[in-house]
């Protein structure tokens, strides 16, 4: 069954389609280098409108977690773990996200974890995965 994916706009489609080439991506400001996200047309620090999509590491930390046992979805079966992340690049940008190829009990608070994408239609979804020991 296919899984609900996020509209596309002017604004957000380069943070949707980044995974196309396996690269996670954000906007920053060129003058401070602030990173943006959600999208905003300008800096909220220095106010600066020079803005770009920059790639990063696509590493990670989970900041917190659940794990969801409710059939919410009939594409998304129970358990699943739900989390939020931290960028490496930059903590104050988190994802709220899932983190797959494990068991959702596997993860804990603080493991570091690595950006897979999954591809919904014409979104490509940043979801993690734990990093190898
Ligand atoms: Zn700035």
């Amino acid at each position: 069954m296919e899984r609900p994916y996020p509209r596309l706009t002017p604004e957000n489609a380069f943070f949707w389609t980044s995974g196309s080439d396996g690269t996670l991506r954000f906007l920053r400001c060129a003058s401070c280098g602030h990173f943006l996200h959600p999208p905003l047309p300008r800096c909220p620090i220095c106010l600066g409108s020079k803005i770009a999509s920059v790639a990063v590491s696509g590493r990670a930390k989970v900041v917190a977690r659940t794990i969801n046992h409710h059939a919410w979805h009939a594409a998304f079966p129970p358990p699943y773990l739900i989390a939020l992340v931290e960028i490496a690049e930059a903590p104050y940008v988190r994802l709220t996200t899932r983190i797959i190829n494990c068991e959702p009990d596997e993860v804990e608070i603080g493991a570091p974890v690595r950006v897979v994408f999954e591809r919904q239609g014409p979104a490509w979804l940043p979801l993690f995965e734990l990093e190898p020991k």
